[in-house]
């Protein structure tokens, strides 16, 4: 693999030109998914483009991680709970952002989920032609293309819902072809056959990269600096790590332009450092709240064989017309992540689940909340904290889902099935001879465990659940107005001058679909609006 990228070293040029001696037309802060897009149209359309990333590069020599190194990788060494426990956010702090140690499925907005953007949050524009050419764009940037093979668990979920008659699919992967390698939840290091997946750093910063944009990694960046005015945007403030010495350098970088590009978890915080005062900063966050469902068989899975996430089961996607409900999907078998809701209850019996890994499968109900919840700065670190709590419509159709994977699961063999609410005993599945699998779920250990779900499901309430979250969105949402939102139809901070959002935070509610084809559209259009700014300045200054 070729390391193609030269981070600035900021220590050595705040020398040579003095505290605030850098200047560039545009900062993009973070180098994820939306940071990259609008990186390469700013370059493209010949602006002097600086992007900065907190973290640091998984290139070659970083690769492969393991199990342990891969966690400083994670926003707060992936121990980010909201402030009731209730879930667990992962989101990356690596130059590509998530972008680089996602599970390339690549799933475009919805109908049904646009119709919604488009009719209850005014933008009207969402089903349009023009944003349809946003997705179109995006996807092929990313390399988007069908899955060529689906791994025994991803198999396993799609032949279960056809024999169920579910509604499922298959998931486009922004990868190159041949790749095959399962691993790179952890950064993608090409695998066997050196092909990669195509994430931020392999597509969209890289062209920005050859159109002369530059990088800086290790750089925190505080706050976003005002002209006295308050208003226009002057540049930004934050620290830069020496990735040897460990010393931290203040820096200020003059720009006219600030893209805000760092998560929905930490753009509301950049925000609010700054000063901002909009009452929607950090509000209407959605986590996809994942509930991650273990079973295992009486035959080999292959757990760390095959692309991770390439199928999606959609039956339960949409309740009662509601919009809202859940997709039944897989999860990396990463070890940390294969044995995270595996009960404790004493070491006989987890040492004895641990032996079963090679036989263990890991799938997820995945539901687009309507419950939203708000980030914040802790008053002690200044880092995110977050508030959120499921609301009964959203437990039940978590429930919802959960059902009719265990209902899959059982219909494809599983010996047991681990859901993780608390007081929910292990799924056992007796002998043949005691219950024949041509009774289906009339076999009363299998109608006993779902009676209980249904229980759960009735009730609404769950004394305690095991769950996790990989898709913070919303909490810089876009809108008509300042009153509901913190950016106009083209990602400009309302107020501010010269300020944009362009990720994750965008997203005006739950996308329902893995949010990366969203955030990457979303941010196309943020792009091209600033392109067609610059391009208008360029026309009246000829004018002139
Ligand atoms: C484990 C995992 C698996 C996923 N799998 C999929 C999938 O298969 N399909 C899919 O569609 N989506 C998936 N997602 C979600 C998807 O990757 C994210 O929605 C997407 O990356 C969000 O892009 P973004 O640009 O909003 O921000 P991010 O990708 O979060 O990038 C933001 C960047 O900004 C940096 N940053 C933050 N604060 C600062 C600061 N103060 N100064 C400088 N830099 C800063 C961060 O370090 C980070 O690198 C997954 C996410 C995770 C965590």
């Amino acid at each position: 693999m070729k390391d193609e990228f030269e981070f600035l070293d900021l220590g050595k040029e705040v020398e040579l030109r003095g505290d605030t001696g850098l200047e560039f037309d545009v900062v993009v802060v973070g180098s994820g998914p939306g940071g990259g897009i609008v990186a390469e149209k700013a370059a493209s359309v010949g602006l002097k483009v600086l992007v900065v990333e907190k973290g640091g590069w998984l290139n070659s020599a970083a690769l492969p991680q393991n199990d342990s190194t891969a966690f400083s990788n994670f926003q707060s060494n992936l121990l980010l709970t909201t402030d009731s426990n209730l879930l667990g956010i992962i989101t990356a702090t690596t130059f590509g952002g998530s972008g680089a140690i996602n599970w390339s499925a690549c799933f475009p907005p919805q109908a049904y989920v646009r119709k919604e953007w488009a009719e209850q949050h005014g933008l009207k524009w969402i089903q349009s032609p023009e944003f349809q050419d946003c997705i179109d764009t995006v996807m092929k940037k990313i390399g988007a293309s069908p899955p060529e093979t689906q791994n025994h668990r991803n198999a396993l979920l799609l032949e279960g819902a056809r024999k169920l008659g579910y509604a499922a699919q298959p998931l486009h992967q922004n990868l190159q072809p041949g790749h095959n390698c399962g691993g790179c939840g952890w950064g993608c290091s090409g695998g066997p056959n050196g092909a990669h997946k195509l994430d931020p750093t392999r597509t969209t910063l890289l062209n920005a990269h050859k159109l002369g944009a530059k990088f800086a990694k290790g750089f925190e960046v505080e706050r976003v600096l005002f002209q006295k005015d308050r208003n226009t945007v002057k540049g930004i403030f934050g620290h830069w790590t020496d990735p040897t010495t460990g010393h931290r350098t203040p820096v200020t970088v003059r720009a006219k332009r600030v893209v805000v590009s760092a998560g929905a978890i930490n753009t509301p915080l950049i925000l609010l450092r700054s000063r901002l005062s909009n009452y929607n900063i950090g509000r209407h966050l959605h986590l996809h709240p994942t509930c991650l469902i273990t079973s295992t068989y009486p035959t080999l899975t292959h757990p760390q064989d095959g692309n991770i996430l390439t199928c999606a089961v959609t039956e339960f996607e949409n309740h009662l017309g509601t919009g809202y409900g859940t997709k039944l999907e897989c999860l990396d078998m990463n070890l940390p992540f294969a044995f995270n809701a595996v009960p404790y209850s004493n070491p006989a019996t987890f040492k004895a689940q641990l032996t079963m890994y090679k036989r263990q499968a890991n799938h997820i109900v995945l539901l687009r909340d309507r419950t939203s919840g708000r980030v914040y700065p802790d008053p002690k670190t200044g880092g995110p904290k977050v508030a959120y709590d499921m609301s009964v419509e959203d437990t039940r159709n978590m429930i919802r889902g959960i059902i009719g994977l265990v209902r899959i699961l059982y219909t494809q063999g599983a010996l047991t099935i681990v859901v993780p609410i608390c007081g929910l005993a292990t799924y056992v599945r007796p002998s043949e001879v005691e219950e024949p699998a041509s009774a289906g779920f009339e076999n009363p250990s299998i109608a006993t465990f779902i009676k209980k779900l249904e229980d759960y499901e009735k009730s609404g309430v769950v004394p305690w659940f095991s769950l996790g979250s990989a898709h913070a969105q919303g909490a810089a949402r876009m809108g008509k107005s300042a009153r509901d939102s913190v950016v106009d139809e083209w990602g400009r901070v309302w107020g501010k001058k010269g300020l944009y959002v362009a990720d994750s935070g965008l997203l005006p509610s739950a996308s329902g679909a893995n949010p990366q084809v969203t955030t990457l559209a979303l941010s196309e259009r943020v792009a091209r609006g600033l392109g067609n700014e610059v391009d208008a300045a360029v026309i009246s200054k000829a004018k002139l």
